[in-house]
C-alpha cells in the first residue's frame, strides 16, 4: 500500500493541508491522494482552537488592512462561510458574535471614522459607534470598576451579525470526513507521519517518515507550517529565506466580559495583530485577550524539541543580522518585543499586560485575569535576505518542478481554502488533470467577490 504511486501527497494536517485535501477530492478529477501528519490527530499545532484567535479575518475591522488587501481575505474568508453554510455546520463550527475595532482618543477615533467611510463600500453591512452606542452594546469597554464612564473619546466600527469566529480544528476535521466520502477517489490521511525526507528521483518524489515508512508521489504540496521552511531547505529550494517564530500567548478571564470580539487600532509599525478581546468558543463562560508576540527559538510551541530545527530554518548570518538590527533601531518595536517579553513573566507579566488590557476593558483587575497555559501558538515570519527584511504575511515557494511548499502565518487559518484553491489549480496544470470551476465557484465563492 505504502509504495504505491500518489497523485499527489499532502505534508502536513493543519487547516491549510485539510483545506487543500478537501478541495482535491471534491473539485478535481484525480484519483489517488494522501495526506501524511506528524502527530496522531489533525489540526493538533496552530490549527488547534487554543492555538489561534479563532478569528474569520475578513478584512472589515482590521485596520492594518489596505483596501485591496481586504477584497483579498474577504473573497477568501466568504469560502469558510459557504463552506459552513454548505454543510451546516453553523454553531458548531462557524459562529455569529458581534465585532468590533475600536479607536481610543483623538487621532485614533479620528482614523476609525476615515476607514469606516472608506470601507462601507465593500462591508455595506459595517456600522460606527459613538460612546452612547457602545454603553449599550459593548459596555465592558465603558464603565471603569466603579461604574465611571472612560474620559477619552472612542469610537468603534463593527458590525452585529457576521459570522467573526471558527474553531480551525473543527473545520480541519470536518474537511477530512467530508474528503473522504467521496468514493471516487483513493484519499489515505497517515497519521504519526512525520517526514524525514524528500528526494526527486526520476521525476517521482520519495518521501521517507521517520518511523522509516516510504510514500512516493507525482506532485508534493509541504503544508507544515513553521517546518514548510525547513524541509524547502532540507531540498536546496528556498535559500534565500530565513525564518522567525513569534510565539503568541494569551490571557483569560473566567467570565463572560465581552458580548463580542473586540480589536484595537493596529500600529502599522508593527506586524503582529493588535491586542484583542473576545469570548472563547472553547471555554463556556471564558474571555480570551491577547495574542502576544514573543520570539521563541523553535518551531512549535508546547511540544519537546525542534530547537535545532530553528536554528537550521533561520539561516543566520550577515544579512539575518541586518534584519535584527534594523528591526531593533526603531524604538516602537524594541519597546514592544520587550514587553512582550515580560507578558510571560509570572506575576510581573500579569501586571504588565493588565495595563494594555484595560485600555479595552477599564475595569479589568489583576485578579480577574491568569495567564492561559496551553494556550497559543508559533507565526512563522518569513526572513528576506535579499531584500533583507522581514516580510508579513504568507509565502509560497512554488519550484516549478512539482514540489509546493507554503508557509501560513496569520491570518492563514482564514485563507485556507483560498489558499488551497491556488494550489489546486497549479496541480491540475502541473499533472494534467481537470480543476472544476464552476462547480467550486458555485459552492465556495460569494457572487461579488469574485477574483
Ligand atoms: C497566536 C496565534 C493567533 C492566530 N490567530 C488567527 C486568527 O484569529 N485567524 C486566522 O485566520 N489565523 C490565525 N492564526 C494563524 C493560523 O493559526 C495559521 O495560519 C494556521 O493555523 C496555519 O495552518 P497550517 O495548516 O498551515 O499550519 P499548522 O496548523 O501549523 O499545521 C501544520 C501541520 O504540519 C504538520 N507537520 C509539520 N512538519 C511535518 C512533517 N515533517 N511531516 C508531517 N507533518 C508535519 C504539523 O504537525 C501540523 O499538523 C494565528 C496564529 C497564532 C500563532
Amino acid at each position: 500500500m505504502e509504495t504505491e504511486i500518489y497523485e499527489v501527497l499532502i505534508v502536513g494536517g493543519g487547516v491549510s493541508g485539510a483545506a487543500l485535501f478537501y478541495e482535491l477530492s471534491y473539485y478535481t478529477d484525480l484519483s489517488k491522494i494522501a495526506l501524511l501528519e506528524k502527530y496522531s490527530e489533525i489540526a493538533m499545532l496552530n490549527s488547534n482552537a487554543t492555538a489561534n484567535s479563532q478569528t474569520i479575518h475578513c478584512g472589515d475591522i482590521e485596520t492594518n488592512y489596505t483596501l485591496d488587501k481586504a477584497k483579498h481575505v474577504q473573497r477568501t474568508a466568504k469560502m469558510i462561510e459557504k463552506y459552513c453554510l454548505q454543510h451546516g455546520y453553523e454553531n458548531k463550527i462557524m459562529f455569529k458574535h458581534q465585532k468590533m475595532a475600536i479607536g481610543i482618543g483623538y487621532d485614533e477615533c479620528r482614523f476609525m471614522t476615515k476607514r469606516y467611510e472608506e470601507f462601507k463600500v465593500l462591508y455595506p453591512y459595517l456600522e460606527l459607534y459613538n460612546k452612547e452606542d457602545l454603553e449599550k452594546i459593548e459596555p465592558a469597554l465603558i464603565f471603569d470598576e466603579k461604574g465611571r464612564g472612560r474620559n477619552e473619546e472612542i469610537v468603534g466600527v463593527g458590525a452585529k451579525d457576521q459570522y467573526t469566529t471558527a474553531n480551525f480544528k473543527a473545520l480541519s476535521d470536518s474537511f477530512i470526513e467530508n474528503a473522504k466520502l467521496n468514493k471516487e477517489i483513493q484519499a489515505d490521511v497517515f497519521f504519526d507521519a512525520q517526514v524525514s525526507k524528500i528526494e526527486k528521483k526520476d521525476g517521482i518524489f520519495h518521501l521517507e517518515t521517520k518511523d522509516g515508512r516510504h510514500f512516493q508521489a507525482k506532485m508534493v504540496i509541504a503544508n507544515a507550517g513553521a517546518h514548510s521552511l525547513f524541509l524547502a531547505h532540507q531540498m536546496g529550494y528556498g535559500l534565500d529565506y530565513g525564518q522567525l517564530p513569534m510565539a503568541g500567548s494569551f490571557y483569560k478571564a473566567h467570565k463572560r466580559i465581552l458580548v463580542g470580539k473586540v480589536y484595537m487600532v493596529q500600529n502599522p509599525k508593527l506586524p503582529f495583530a493588535a491586542l484583542h478581546g473576545d469570548p472563547d468558543i472553547t471555554l463556556d463562560d471564558h474571555t480570551r485577550f491577547g495574542p502576544t508576540a514573543l520570539v521563541l527559538p523553535k518551531l512549535e510551541r508546547f511540544r519537546k524539541g525542534t530547537y535545532l530545527d530553528f536554528f537550521k530554518t533561520l539561516r543566520l548570518d550577515m544579512n539575518i543580522v541586518r534584519i535584527f538590527v534594523n528591526l531593533l533601531k526603531d524604538k516602537d518595536i524594541r519597546n514592544y518585543i520587550l514587553r512582550n517579553f515580560l507578558f510571560e513573566v509570572p506575576y510581573l507579566g500579569k501586571r504588565a499586560f493588565l495595563k494594555d488590557a484595560r485600555k479595552i476593558i477599564p475595569s479589568l483587575q489583576a485578579e480577574d485575569i491568569e495567564y492561559a497555559k496551553g494556550f497559543g501558538g508559533v507565526r512563522g515570519q518569513i526572513l528576506d535576505k535579499t531584500n533583507q527584511k522581514l516580510m508579513l504575511g504568507e509565502a509560497s515557494i512554488d519550484t516549478g518542478e512539482g514540489i509546493i511548499f507554503n508557509m501560513t502565518p496569520s491570518p492563514g487559518a482564514t485563507s485556507c481554502l483560498g489558499n488551497a484553491q491556488r494550489d489546486v489549480e497549479k496541480i491540475c496544470a502541473y499533472l494534467g488533470k481537470t480543476f472544476d470551476a464552476a462547480r467550486f465557484d458555485q459552492d465556495l465563492v460569494e457572487e461579488d467577490t469574485h477574483a
